[in-house]
């Protein structure tokens, strides 16, 4: 199922916790809402489901369309959503398998399967999220990630149209977490239902979605698939919230990007919102893995900076530096291009700055 979000704002008081949204999913995809926290995602989530009405007004007419039909007029659980939560306290009293069976149990008793469809039905599920031989045990005798692919059985087994995630994985180990966002995905992959994930976890994020809508104080920063958000962030809280990034201050003068001894022609600038003839500030970000530590200049842009850390337990090897004008550079270094030659606390190197982004400050 699609779903569309038109003028989408709400306050809390005087607080915008959404402003403005405009969004549309299409059916079938799983959409990350990323941001910080407080960006709004949870409330956004929260919106889709019914749980919250947006912000009416004169010049507001905020719509929700599930399938282009708008759903205000319709509760929650006629709206055909599942949910997952971070906390999601499945019934402690509850087998796994009476957990999944609840919501098909409660149904009227019109559409409710018989017993026998229900054991089928949970039994299709507990495949799915392979925990056939754990039916019949208590959530207590689950561990976190287990308990969280019951919820989602759980959530699945009414066949919502749209599944709501809201960071699922947040309060699981970093290795768990990995296991699920790996298993999420393949399983969304074979269930292909409408799905939202919101977390705050970037790398979750780029892993596990088809798209990513990046939020920022109740706003879209950008809509983008994994690559899109990550290689060509569309504004400079994009670009510093995903993935590293270093930022130098500078202005434009006479054509040319000045960030204290580093010059760049400002027809070289790659970024957005700066012409090559307007004077005024930008700032200039470069990732840690865009930048290349050499004995002498090469010819493409760069500082000369002091080695200060260096850090080598790690997929790569993060290099702390000082620039002459006082600004910290991190770059990281492939273990087998570290040099411990001359790449050695105190060293004065030259840091060629193979790709660089500008915003207008
Ligand atoms: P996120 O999920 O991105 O962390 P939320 O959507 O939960 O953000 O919240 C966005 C902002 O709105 C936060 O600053 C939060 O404190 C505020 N907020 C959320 N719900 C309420 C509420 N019921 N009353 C007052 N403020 C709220
Ligand atoms: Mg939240």
């Amino acid at each position: 199922m699609g779903i569309d979000l038109h003028n989408i704002t709400k306050t809390f008081g005087t607080f915008h916790a959404v402003d403005n949204v405009n969004l549309h999913i299409r059916t079938g995809e799983l959409v990350a809402l990323l941001g910080p926290s407080g960006s709004g995602k949870s409330t956004l989530l929260r919106i889709i489901a019914g749980l919250e009405r947006p912000d009416m007004g004169l010049e507001l007419s905020p719509e929700v369309l599930f399938d282009g039909v708008p759903v205000a007029d319709t509760k929650v659980r006629h709206r055909g959503v599942g949910f997952v939560f971070q906390h999601y306290s499945l019934f402690r009293q509850m087998t796994v398998f009476e957990n999944i069976a609840f919501g098909l149990r409660v149904r009227p008793r019109a559409t409710r399967p018989t017993s026998t469809e229900i054991r089928k039905q949970v039994g299709r599920l507990l495949d799915l999220i392979q925990l056939q031989s754990l039916a019949q045990r208590y959530p207590h005798q689950l561990s976190g990630g287990q308990r969280q692919r019951v919820a989602l059985a759980r959530a699945l087994a009414v066949e919502p149209k749209v599944l709501l995630l809201d960071e699922p994985f947040g309060a699981l180990d970093a290795q768990v977490r990995l296991d699920l966002r790996r298993w999420l995905r393949k399983l969304h992959d074979e269930i292909h239902v409408t799905s939202v994930f919101v977390t705050h976890d970037q790398e979750e994020a780029l892993e596990i979605a088809d798209r990513v809508i990046v939020m920022n104080e109740g706003k879209i920063e950008q809509d983008g698939s994994p690559d899109e958000v990550f290689h060509t962030p569309a504004t400079p809280f994009v670009m510093r919230f995903i993935g590293s990034a270093n930022r130098f201050r500078g202005r434009i003068e006479q054509s040319r990007a000045v960030f204290g001894e580093l010059e760049i022609e400002s027809a070289n600038l790659e970024g957005s919102g700066h012409d090559s003839g307007s004077e005024g500030e930008i700032d200039l970000y470069v990732r840690p893995h865009e930048i290349e530590l050499r004995r002498t200049p090469n010819g493409i842009p760069g500082v000369e900076a002091v080695i200060e850390h260096i850090h080598q337990a790690g997929p790569v090897v993060r290099i702390d530096l000082r620039t002459h004008a006082g600004d910290a550079l991190a770059v990281d270094v492939a273990h087998e291009l570290f040099d411990k030659q001359f790449m050695l606390c105190g060293n004065t190197v030259f840091a060629a700055l193979r790709r660089t982004r500008v915003f207008v400050g």
